[in-house]
């Protein structure tokens, strides 16, 4: 038996630069890992199939979930003979921008990697698992990176300053191309990509919280004012920078104080049901 575990994403920016041929939205983001974990393990099966153990209302078990996608593609690309039953432990919210189903896949890419014997490198399976999903290629290496393209080209960056992080989702999910369906680019504003880039480099924490910023947080905001909300009421408790993570509904703020954090997530507990006080991983 393998055991994985596959921590959440958050994003301390993203930019959509342009609408590209292919239909996807050309992006430039910083993303980091935040230890709130779904939890898989991996066990081997003769008959050769995949199976999907999970209970959750909105997780399917069969072909639709990421983890037996992210399976068997491996199982086709290195021609394994062998099957496998995930069981996953889900933690993560769903539909929250969290990268939850990515991150469940990329803990199977890796998973798989080390129960089927194929021992390839992360960077393999991280050009692989792009044939997928966007955001995987980053959560196989579940650290901190600047992602191009549809979120696929990866260049690594230096772990953020230590920080506690609230999490806070509200009770509704959000889908990701009903938030790019409805953006237009030129209402977008500006994201600092570099300065955000530079305060990682310098480990300048105040830096960092300046320049955060994500240009879908105004679409979602605009379709959903509980997101504008969540964010109002998280920046009156006081914290050092709150954003949307992804295309939401997540909210997340920063603050370098256990005391703080705790005082912040006991400020939003009354306000939605997932709730969470991490630390980030990057
Ligand atoms: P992202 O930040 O990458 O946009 P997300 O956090 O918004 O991701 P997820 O929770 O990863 O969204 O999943 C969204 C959809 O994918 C849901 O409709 C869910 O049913 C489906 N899905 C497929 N596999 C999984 C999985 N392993 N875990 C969670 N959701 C999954």
């Amino acid at each position: 038996m393998i055991y994985e575990t596959a921590p959440a994403k958050i994003n301390l920016t993203l930019d959509t630069l342009y609408k590209r041929d292919d239909g996807y939205h050309e992006v430039e983001m910083i993303m980091t890992t935040v230890d709130l974990n779904d939890r898989l393990s991996f066990e081997k099966r003769e008959d050769g199939e995949i199976v999907i153990d999970v209970e959750h209302n909105f997780v399917p078990s069969d072909h639709r979930n990421l983890a037996y996608k992210a399976a068997k593609l491996m199982k086709d690309k290195y021609n394994i003979k062998d099957g496998v039953t995930i069981s996953l432990e889900k933690s993560i919210p769903i539909s929250a921008g969290l990268a939850g189903g990515s991150s469940d896949a990329a803990a199977t890419f890796r998973g798989l990697n080390k129960l089927w014997g194929i021992n390839d490198s992360l960077e393999a399976l991280s050009d692989l698992s792009a044939e997928i999903g966007s955001d995987i290629s980053f959560c196989i290496y579940g650290k901190t990176a600047l992602c191009r393209g549809r979120g696929e080209q990866l260049t690594h960056l230096p772990k953020p300053p230590s920080a506690w992080v609230i999490i806070a989702k509200p009770d509704i999910g959000v889908s990701t191309p009903e938030i790019y369906g409805a953006l237009t680019l030129e209402k977008t504003s500006k994201v600092l990509t570099k300065e955000c880039q530079q305060a990682l480099i310098d480990g300048d924490y105040e830096r960092l919280c300046k320049s955060l910023g994500n240009s879908l947080e105004s679409v979602t905001m605009g379709l959903y004012p509980e997101v504008e909300k969540l964010k109002n009421t998280m920046t009156n408790t006081g914290v050092d920078a709150a954003l949307m993570s992804g295309s939401g509904p997540t909210v997340y703020g920063f603050v370098q104080k256990e005391r703080q954090a705790k005082q912040v997530y006991n400020a939003l507990k009354g306000c939605c049901k997932d709730v969470f006080i991490v630390r980030l991983l990057g």
